[in-house]
């Protein structure tokens, strides 16, 4: 039995980026490991967001965690900030990461761009308190997309060092997880690479979209005139859409546009209609239990002091075990 963990930040809806290289995989693992799966409401101060919105979006990834699927008795649901203990592992492990690595990042290096009047020491240090989320249940399995595989390599290094600054075997070394297969990047509607809820809202489609507002924007997905000679290579943005429509769509359907791409006879509005339909099928589920969970104030109450307690357990046991590696002891 392996320990897995993963988290996601609340700073807007989870899109289905988040569902295919985060939560799909967590799905199958919590049938079958120690699972723990948490809001990474922390994370998302790097951004200042108002009291009200962060609530708010709180509350929201919890209500779309649940709507997806996990399950708060076979995995620990959990706030991050609910479990104090992650702050004070992210300290510790702070002191044993360097400025050089932290600044080579490319996440800090593509933030520093996005938010220059705000580069703050939580955007440095990220890594850093991803490092302390993951360990702090001394974690093997990490789900997520390939997006992050930067961020999971750092996490080796910084358990590592603490082994061998300590000279013990205390920290497993986390990998990336998605059942042998390649990690997954869902790519986004306006022709990036990565479907994100950061970048460009009308990228991404969310879980709670509705139908109209998916169609809206699959429609409006970038695309051009069409190849002009048999079996072209596709454009980024073509690509894209055939990569959404090979998660959403089912396989008959991609070849068949596939094929007609092949001949030069493809309609993009004809493909972006599937799409939509397809998407609109895909999430429809989640969408009716999202809106069902947003009222059921007893349940989630339920869910997070369930989730809050199980994870402080095991974190409270990691830090415990930490300090007296480290040489904090009671007189
Ligand atoms: P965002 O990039 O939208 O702000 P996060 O950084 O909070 O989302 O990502 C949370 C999780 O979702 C991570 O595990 C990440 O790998 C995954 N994820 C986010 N976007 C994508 C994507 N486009 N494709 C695959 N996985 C993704």
């Amino acid at each position: 039995m392996e320990t897995v963990v993963s988290g996601i930040r609340p700073t807007g809806n989870l899109h289905l980026g988040n569902y295919f290289g985060a939560l799909k995989n967590f799905l199958k693992m919590q049938q079958e490991h120690h699972c723990f799966f948490f809001v990474a409401d922390y994370h998302s101060l790097t951004t200042h967001p108002t009291p009200f919105d962060l609530h708010k979006n709180i509350k929201q990834v919890l209500v779309e965690y649940l709507a997806c699927g996990l399950d708060p008795e076979k995995a620990t649901i959990y706030i991050q900030s609910d479990v104090p203990e992650t702050t004070e592992l992210y300290l510790l492990l702070n002191m044993n990461a360097y400025m050089g690595e932290l600044e080579r990042c490319t996440s800090f290096k593509e933030k520093i761009k996005t938010q220059q009047n705000n580069v703050n020491a939580g955007l440095l240090t990220y890594p850093v308190l991803m490092a302390a989320d993951v360990l702090l249940h001394r974690a093997t399995k990490v789900p997520v997309g390939k997006d992050q595989e930067q961020h999971l390599e750092m996490m080796r290094t910084f358990a590592n060092r603490f082994n061998r600054i300590y000279n013990v075997e205390y920290f497993p070394e986390p990998h990336a997880f998605n059942f042998g297969e390649a990690l997954v990047k869902i790519p986004g509607l306006d022709g990036s690479t990565k479907m994100s809820k950061s970048e460009n809202e009308n990228s991404a489609i969310f879980l709670a979209d509705e139908p109209a507002a998916i169609r809206k924007k699959v429609m409006r997905a970038l695309t051009d005139e069409g190849p002009k000679t048999p079996n072209e290579k596709k454009p980024q943005a073509i690509e894209n859409i055939f990569n959404l429509m090979s998660a959403l769509s089912s396989k008959e359907t991609y070849d068949h546009f596939n094929e007609l791409y092949n001949t030069c006879q493809i309609r993009y509005g004809d493909m972006k209609k599937q799409l939509a339909e397809d998407a609109i099928k895909f999430t429809e589920p989640f969408r009716a239990r999202i809106s069902e969970l947003m009222s059921d104030k007893e349940y989630l109450h339920k869910v997070v002091r369930m989730g809050a307690e199980k994870a402080r357990e095991s974190a409270g046991k990691t830090v415990r075990e930490v300090r007296e590696i480290i040489g904090f002891k009671s007189f």
